[in-house]
């Protein structure tokens, strides 16, 4: 079965492998292996030894970003987050039950927010201190630009919480070059193509020094696992962690070095991309975002209008035929969700646009434009 969504994704038959024993989680050679982690993920985010630390939590994505909301944002401060996706909403449901105080700044899900959007609702608010955005937006594929989106906020004094769960690996980041960057989060299980299990922040020290007492919670407070790290060591965690998902993101992050790191990662995304953009417009399909705002992610297909198109028997049909995707959408819109990342390749992308055409054809589906 190829599995096309964005996470859990399609991993390689080694990386699944590693998960196979048992492993101690205090073992001196499973310490080693985690405080290698940490630093390797450190350097794929551009950070900087001794300036910002990778803080690792067990569990998903939403709990290493409630985490992060937690320790960051202050119970005094105001939270602005640029609301244009499904994983935006999630964020404000996130801080608003933390008790953050949220303000959101709306937009389509069909484009990214503009640095002269936040400039301008920073201005008109001077009591907000902290930005989110989404970085890629996994409900419809856009990408928010941290590079387009840190000056503004760092030129208004303000701080940054980069949610980059679907995107880190293949988008690049550089925490060196965005001193306002407080903190950047993402998973094991998606374009590092590992399992899922584990949520890591990368963050700025002095941002965590700063945050002490803000979480109002043991388990997601991020300046206390960066406190066992200095008494514990960068080898152990707090409480049990997933171990196998670890040594099997182990493996992953080799195979991702031995591809060529993020640039490399990106190319074949973009490729996959490419594959099945043009492959579904081919089909008659109508893509749900522009060329040009197109990440590189997942592609969302505005469901056709032909009554025979359902989506669960369109999942179905095509899950028949060796590829499972989304049974849901997350769009504005009624759209079908097929990913691009993971251990897939532009022939997988190809095998994936006939299957697709096939379970279109098996489900007599003819009027193809968007419902
Ligand atoms: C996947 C994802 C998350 C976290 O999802 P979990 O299901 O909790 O792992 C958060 N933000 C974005 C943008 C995501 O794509």
């Amino acid at each position: 079965m190829l599995l096309l969504i964005p996470g859990p994704v399609q991993t390689r038959a080694e990386t699944r492998a590693a998960m196979a024993q048992d492993i101690a989680p205090w073992d001196l050679g499973f310490r080693a292996v985690y405080a290698g982690i940490r630093d390797d993920v450190r350097r794929i985010a551009g950070g900087v030894e001794g300036v910002h630390a990778t803080l690792p939590l067990q569990g998903c994505g939403h709990f290493i970003m409630e985490a992060a909301i937690r320790t960051f944002v202050p119970v005094t401060g105001k939270l602005l987050i640029a609301h244009n996706g499904s994983y935006a909403d999630r964020a404000v449901r996130l801080a608003t039950e933390a008790g953050r105080q949220v303000v959101t700044l709306p937009g389509p899900d069909t484009r990214p927010v503009t640095a002269e959007e936040i400039g301008a609702a920073l201005a008109a608010d001077p009591g907000i201190t902290h930005v989110a955005i989404v970085h890629h937006e996994t409900g419809s594929g856009i990408v928010n630009d941290p590079e387009v989106i840190g000056p503004v906020v760092r030129a208004a004094g303000r701080r940054l919480i980069l949610d980059s769960v679907s995107a880190f690996g293949a988008l690049p980041v550089n925490l060196a070059a965005h001193p306002e960057v407080d903190v950047v989060l993402f998973t094991s299980g998606k374009c590092l193509e590992g399992l899922p299990g584990i949520g890591f922040a990368v963050a700025r020290i002095d941002s965590v020094l700063a945050a002490a007492g803000n979480a109002g919670s043991w388990s997601f407070d991020l300046s206390d696992v960066y406190q066992h790290a200095l008494r514990a060591g960068w080898g152990s965690f707090r409480f049990t962690p997933p171990v196998q998902a670890l040594a099997a993101f182990r493996v992953a992050l080799d195979a991702f070095a031995q591809e060529g790191g993020q640039p490399a990662r990106l190319a074949r995304y973009r490729e996959n991309c490419r594959v099945l953009y043009d492959g579904v417009k081919a089909l008659g399909l109508t893509p749900y975002l522009e060329p040009r705002h197109q990440g590189p992610v997942i592609v969302t297909v505005h469901q056709p209008a032909d009554p025979a198109f359902v989506l669960q028997g369109f999942v179905d049909a095509l899950k028949a035929r060796g590829v499972l995707i989304s049974n849901f959408h997350n769009t504005k819109a009624p759209s079908f969700r097929v990913g691009c990342v993971g251990a897939i390749t532009p022939e997988d992308m190809r095998g994936a646009v006939a299957a697709i055409g096939g379970a279109l054809d098996d489900l007599g589906v003819r009027r193809r434009e968007a419902a």
